[in-house]
């Protein structure tokens, strides 16, 4: 392959990965790097099934379409809600990645899927990988990819942990030997905690906001330990009293409120990882500590309050949205030396 031309180059080392998150979808292919990374959303004419948009044309419409039109997000909640419309969002995605230009040998796709997933769902997701174009699909465990993008040293005896927390799930894996010691999938993330930001708007003020709305606030001032300065945020909803358009003014207080019992899910998740891990592990962990990937993972305050409750170095990765598909990345460009790394 080394000696093709360039222009043919590109015509073979179509190779793609794929995390295909809850969230947010990232392609990355061959060689040439991340050449994807959109919103996780689908839209299509309800009557044709037609795909009007995706990505971030198709968020943009969530939640504001007539009813000739369906946006939605096909993956919510970690795995596939809608099989069909997954499919026809990866092909868009794909197609838009080829750039409509022809390719004389169709992909190999590794895609990373969630580490709770059943066989059924594993095998949705690998027929959507086909039908979207693939020649041969391998899965890889998010946490996995999460763990190889983040530079923990995966093949060494030693017990790493990696805590993945999206938008759907929260995933924590122990791993060592390329291989998954333990792991632990809970459907808690940042979805959940615009949720319940929306519903503790709702309860305490009678208005109504918008998930998107609240997203924006979690990510402005939401925090998983309260500071000594009070931030606030304004905000816009509808007043479920009158029906009329209001906007109020909301603390990080609040929202840490709010907050509380997504955090301590996760929180719990993690403990009961830790219990679970094999003694030997354990004392590996004790020295290389616990390792955040993922969107939420950036809530403020959320490594530090990690720390306190495990009483174990937290280190936040680079580039923690990133993780899992520069993972896949690595394991693309290096098959040989992460085949066992792959879902079997
Ligand atoms: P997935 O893998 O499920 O697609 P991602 O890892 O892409 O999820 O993370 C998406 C989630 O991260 C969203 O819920 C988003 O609101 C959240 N997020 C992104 N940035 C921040 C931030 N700075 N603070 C808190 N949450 C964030
Ligand atoms: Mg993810």
């Amino acid at each position: 392959m080394k000696f093709l031309p360039a222009v043919l180059t590109r015509y073979f080392s179509n190779d793609l990965g794929i995390d295909l998150g809850t969230a947010n979808t990232i392609i990355y292919v061959k060689n040439r790097g991340i050449v994807l990374d959109q919103p996780s959303v689908v839209a299509i004419k309800t009557s044709t099934h037609e795909v009007l948009a995706a990505g971030d044309r198709a968020k943009d419409m969530l939640g504001k379409t007539p009813e000739s039109i369906i946006a939605c997000r096909p993956m919510r909640d970690g795995v596939i809600a809608n099989y069909q419309l997954t499919e026809s969002m990866l092909r868009f995605f794909i197609k838009e990645v080829h750039n409509n230009r022809t390719t004389l040998v169709r992909p190999r796709m590794i895609v990373g899927v969630p580490s709770g997933i059943t066989q059924v769902e594993k095998r949705a997701i690998e027929d959507s990988a086909k039908q979207a174009g693939a020649r041969e699909v391998h899965t890889i465990m998010e946490p996995m990819a999460a763990a190889i993008g983040a530079g923990l040293n995966v093949e060494d005896p030693t017990g790493n942990m990696i805590v993945d927390i999206g938008g759907g799930t929260t995933e924590v894996a122990i791993i060592s030997l390329k291989d998954v010691v333990y792991c632990k999938s809970v459907r808690m993330g940042g979805d959940e905690m615009d949720r319940a930001i929306v519903q503790y708007v709702k309860r305490k003020y009678n208005l109504l906001i918008g998930e998107r709305t609240a997203e924006v606030i979690k990510i402005n001032i939401g925090t998983a330990m309260l500071g000594s300065e009070v931030q606030e945020a304004t905000i816009k909803g509808r007043d479920l009293m009158t029906g009329l358009p209001k906007t109020l003014t909301l603390t990080d207080a609040e929202v840490f409120e709010a907050l509380t019992e997504p955090i301590a899910i996760i929180i719990d998740a993690v403990r009961s990882a830790l219990e679970n891990t094999p003694p030997e592990l354990s004392s590996d962990l004790a020295e290389r500590g616990i390792t955040l990937a993922g969107g939420t993972s950036q809530l403020k305050n959320l490594t530090t309050l990690l720390e306190a409750e495990t009483k174990l170095p937290v280190r936040l990765a680079d580039d923690p949205l990133r993780c899992v598909i520069t993972g896949i990345g690595k394991v693309l460009d290096n098959l040989d030396f992460f085949r066992d790394a792959l879902m079997r």
